[in-house]
């Protein structure tokens, strides 16, 4: 076993390596957090709602976990699928406008669930250079020819699919906005590009259900283009503040992957109380359009003040606004210095994004105040001309 040490001092080497830290909940406060007696401004959650602490949603999981019990106790094809699940589904099919929904365990699940569940050997996908790990551990798993594409590259996309439409089915899948880099997907041409070489058309909507759309539904109906999308996939974990995934799409989908998706089959059904509280959370993301409105400014205000301290930001109002600065080890420094100064933020580095690129990727929520970001810029500007990089006074 002595390899592994020697790979993890190489990692440790490149400033690639990764170790777990430990936080404490601040009980009154969603957006702060404590690491050993430092209190922390969190700016690197996905709780982008602020959902998190909802005293709603935690009734509502203590009554199911009172009522249902702390397990499921079995798989959902077995006796796992208690009555919390139907009420659920039901509810998801009506918030996505789809003939049914299906609940996974989690986003990772769902991905690698559901593309290993559609395509097989002798079938391709078609994915985004940047898309999530999921999705690519998805295409793996399936067997089926992975075609990435270089981000957001229609022309490459068009190409990969002249190149391989000999294959059986294709499937092109993609991020709505991508995790690491904030920006959206060009939904409206992708929907025409499927549309036009007769392939499907999956969509994750991680970091976008809950933000956009008129009752939080995501990108997809904020831009009108939910009926191209087959495969509407979504997640729990973030804008819902618990856990958990969801697939949309017509109801042969759902029977079908209830028969071929293997996480959704090998695996123990989430807790009753878990999807009691997802329940709640949805009544909260279609209702309290404030917390969107909250969320805007945030990332408004946030690239603003960012781009005046000198930084290159790109437009846009989703919550995730990196601040790319290259190397691995400046990006390790730039987020101790920010944990002195009372601000989470990660350092991103390869391989979760290319190399060169490394990153502290800032994560907005709602409930974060106009003086909290406000401060925080003025530490980040600090911070960067410190480590050299913003060259600009
Ligand atoms: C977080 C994320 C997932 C995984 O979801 P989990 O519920 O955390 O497993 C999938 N896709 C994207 C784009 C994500 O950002």
């Amino acid at each position: 076993m002595d390899w592994i040490e020697e790979e993890l001092d190489g990692l440790a080497d490149a400033s690639i390596k990764r170790s777990l830290r430990t936080y404490s909940a601040v009980s009154d406060s969603a957006g702060r957090m404590m690491r050993g007696d430092n209190m922390l401004l969190n700016l690197s959650s996905n709780d982008y709602l602020g959902l998190a602490r909802h005293p709603a949603i935690i009734e509502a999981m203590r009554e199911a976990l009172l009522t249902e019990g702390a397990g499921s106790g079995a798989s959902r094809l077995v006796t796992g699928n208690r009555l919390p699940y139907s009420r659920l589904e039901e509810e998801l099919a009506d918030w996505q406008s789809c003939e049914a929904g299906l609940v996974f365990a989690n986003g990772y699940m769902a991905n690698s669930g559901v593309i290993s569940g559609l395509v097989n050997r002798g079938d391709v996908v078609f994915s985004d250079q940047l898309n999530h790990a999921s999705i690519v551990d998805g295409v793996i798993l399936s067997r089926a020819e992975h075609a990435r594409y270089r981000h957001n590259d229609m022309e490459h996309l068009r190409a990969l699919l002249t190149k391989f439409r000999h294959k059986r089915r294709k499937l092109i899948v993609t991020d709505a906005i991508f995790s690491m880099d904030g920006d959206a997907a060009p939904l409206r041409e992708l929907a025409a590009i499927k549309r036009e070489y007769g392939a499907m058309l999956m969509v994750d909507e991680a970091h976008s259900g809950g933000i956009y759309g008129r009752r939080g539904e995501g990108l997809c109906h904020e831009l009108g283009i939910q009926d191209d999308v087959d495969i509407h996939m979504g997640t729990f974990s973030k804008s819902f503040g618990i856990y958990g995934a969801y697939i949309c799409g017509s109801r042969t989908l759902i029977q079908w992957l209830v028969n071929k998706a293997r996480p959704l089959i090998y695996s123990t059904a989430l807790p009753p109380s878990i999807v009691a509280g997802i329940s709640k959370a949805m009544d909260l993301v279609q209702t309290d359009h404030w917390r969107r409105e909250r969320l805007y400014e945030a990332s408004r205000l946030f690239r603003s003040l960012l781009r005046a301290a000198g930084f290159t930001i790109d437009d846009g109002d989703s919550p995730i606004i990196p601040v790319i600065v290259g190397d691995n080890d400046i990006a390790l420094r730039f987020s101790s210095a920010l944990e002195e100064k009372g601000i989470a933020a990660a350092a991103i580095r390869p391989p979760t994004v290319p190399d060169g690129t490394a990153r502290i990727r800032f994560s907005l929520s709602a409930v974060h105040t106009v003086q909290e970001l406000t401060d925080a810029a003025s530490h980040i500007r600090i911070i960067g001309q410190q480590l050299g990089v913003l060259v600009r006074p």
